[in-house]
């Protein structure tokens, strides 16, 4: 820091943001002490407090001076300890002893463990390699006697396979620990992995951890990539998640009483419903099928589970339409013109997913509204199986076929 006690020099303002930027890329808790030869008025001072959220000490112990008697200067408030809301304080003071014009400042602190739980998750995402799904995942078991021990997932390119993040913990928790139970597992992602349903265990690693859950066991996710949003459950709870569905058709005579049925028997708002309906009608006069999945269909699965946990509203209408001779274009000629009437100006994004493992390809198109208030994705395909290949709708049945009955 330059020596120069100016209010807002340009100068410290830069060396300001340099120590902000140098925060940022740092991960897990922060106690930041030092003689910064600024005052806590200073813009330059402030910026740090703000940007890294750190809590200035002097201000929350009331220290007014951080020098000794051999400073004889008016303004004796130089040095400083800034601590991240992570960590809880325990003491703070200015010891007595007298060996330069700047006193020792004493800080006994703690890092509770949810603090240090986060640090390790975020090291062991960033472990974590995901060159395949770009989705990456990260995990910590937590033994009923409180040994921790973390997993990261891995891809490998070719041939495709995946180690999922799960499977590394478990692993080494039977090497080390093989009678424990597990009491937590918390999980994340970074990456693609942007929801939580992106780190939900999945039906394999399911099965796996099962053996060594209890009554009391809790799994724990931690929205990705920000860390500020926490739901817990019972793990035993994703035995339901993982227990097929018997399939459900929605069908009616004429289009008011489809859209009132969807309503009824769906996440689908009245708009939603009457797109849907309208959609159902059209795809059948082409000669196709038409399945509701995903959040809005209120059908079970993951969706529905982590919807029911977060209070959150559906994101996006999730449509499979399937037929032998459909081809996207034509789905898409009849599907659009129906959401540009109901949503607005808005805008297709065509996507071909390659099924890994297979030659096989499922087409995903995206329909936006210009405001954002309508996302709607559409799956085509020749058949239901072919269109859902590989996608866990299709094997519990997380679906409603929607039929317009024409008399
Ligand atoms: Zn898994």
């Amino acid at each position: 820091m330059s020596k120069k006690w100016g209010p807002c020099h340009p100068e410290r303002l830069s060396q300001s943001q340099k120590i902000v930027a140098f925060g940022k890329t740092l991960h897990g808790e922060i106690v930041f002490a030092g003689d910064f030869n600024l005052l806590p008025e200073t813009e330059s001072f402030k910026a740090i407090t703000r940007e890294l959220k750190l809590q200035n000490l002097n201000a929350a112990f009331d220290v007014t001076s951080t020098r000794t008697s051999l400073y004889e200067k008016p303004i004796k408030c130089a040095d400083y300890v800034l601590t991240s809301p992570g960590i809880s304080v325990l003491d703070y003071q200015v010891l007595p002893d007298e060996v330069s014009d700047h006193a020792a400042l004493m800080l006994d602190f703690e890092i509770p463990q949810t603090a240090s739980l986060f640090a390790q998750l975020q090291r062991e995402v960033d472990y974590a390699e995901a060159s395949v799904t770009g989705k990456r995942v990260a995990c910590i078991i937590t033994t009923d006697v409180g040994e921790e021990f973390a997993g990261h997932n891995t891809e490998e390119q070719n041939p495709t396979t995946f180690h999922h993040a799960e499977h590394s913990a478990l692993a080494q928790m039977i090497r080390i620990q093989p009678d424990a139970k597990i009491a937590r597992l918390t999980l994340t992602g970074s990456g693609r992995a942007k929801k939580f349903k992106h780190v939900v265990p999945c039906m394999s690693c399911w099965e796996k951890l099962m053996p060594f859950f209890k009554n009391t066991s809790k799994i724990v996710l931690l929205l990705p990539h920000t860390f500020d949003r926490v739901i817990t459950f019972p793990a035993l709870q994703l035995q339901a998640l993982y227990t097929p569905l018997s399939p459900s058709v929605i069908a009616a005579k004429t289009e008011l009483e489809l859209e009132y049925t969807l309503l009824q028997n769906t996440r689908l708002n009245a708009r939603d419903a009457r797109y849907v309906a309208q959609v159902a009608e059209h795809v059948q006069q082409l000669g196709g099928r038409c399945f509701l999945t995903g959040s809005s269909s209120g059908r079970g699965g993951i969706h529905e589970f982590l919807l029911s946990l977060t209070g959150d509203e559906y994101g996006d209408i999730d449509l499979i339409v399937t037929g032998e001779h459909l081809s996207i274009r034509s789905v898409e000629e009849v599907i659009f013109p129906l959401f540009v009437r109901t949503y607005g100006c808005s805008t297709i994004e065509r996507r071909n997913v390659f099924i890994i493992g297979t030659t096989e390809q499922r087409f995903i198109s995206r329909f936006l509204s210009a405001d954002g208030s309508a996302i709607m994705d559409l799956t085509i395909g020749p058949s239901i199986d072919i269109a859902m290949m590989r996608k866990e709708y299709l094997r519990y049945q997380w679906f409603h076929e929607v039929i317009y009955e024409r008399s």
